[in-house]
């Protein structure tokens, strides 16, 4: 399995955590690690592995938890939590739930990587990335909303006939 998760070695900057020397020696390691718990799937990712010599201690990079976690989502073909967010955009936690229908426990989690989505939420959010599907959601979110301070069922359509729309329109009424 290719993996596009390894970064370039001028953004990394670590201190041994126990002498805070910076910038140890570091290797690039291949880090193997099970798809779940009791999966025989073994997933594999790139990882920067350090080493104080110093002290003796070694370690992994700070992000090396949310690059496997991210291996994970693509195994299972589930969004990561970075192109959750971004499919979120501009909208609150809170506006992006009630959109979507979500609870904004959920949305946080996701987005922290500390749950991953099911299936059919992951589509849900797939649809909502699509400009089309964003729009057809909101408009489906802003029509079940809005019922809500509708007392009465619309019975039927009133129309305007000083409206532009209606005189231009072939559907005129005839007298
Ligand atoms: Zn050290």
């Amino acid at each position: 399995m290719t993996n596009s998760n390894i970064s370039t070695l001028h953004d990394i900057e670590e201190h041994c955590p126990a002498c805070n020397r910076l910038n140890p020696n570091m290797e690039l390691i291949q880090e193997e690690f099970p798809a779940g718990r009791g999966e025989d799937t073994v997933l594999s990712v790139s990882l920067h592995s350090f080493y104080c010599d110093d002290c003796g201690v070694d370690w992994l990079e700070k992000r090396a938890e949310s690059l496997m976690h991210d291996t994970i989502c693509n195994h299972l073909k589930r969004l990561t939590p970075s192109e959750i967010r971004k499919t979120r955009g501009k909208l609150s936690v809170a506006e992006f739930a009630g959109c979507l229908g979500f609870s904004e426990m959920s949305i946080r989690r996701w987005e922290a990587g500390s749950i991953i989505q099911d299936v059919s939420s992951d589509r849900l959010l797939r649809v909502f990335r699509n400009p089309v599907g964003q729009k057809l959601i909101s408009q489906i979110s802003n029509e079940l909303e809005m019922k809500k301070f509708q007392p009465e069922e619309v019975i039927g359509w009133v129309i305007d006939i000083s409206d532009p729309a209606y005189l231009n329109s072939e559907r005129k009424f005839r007298f």
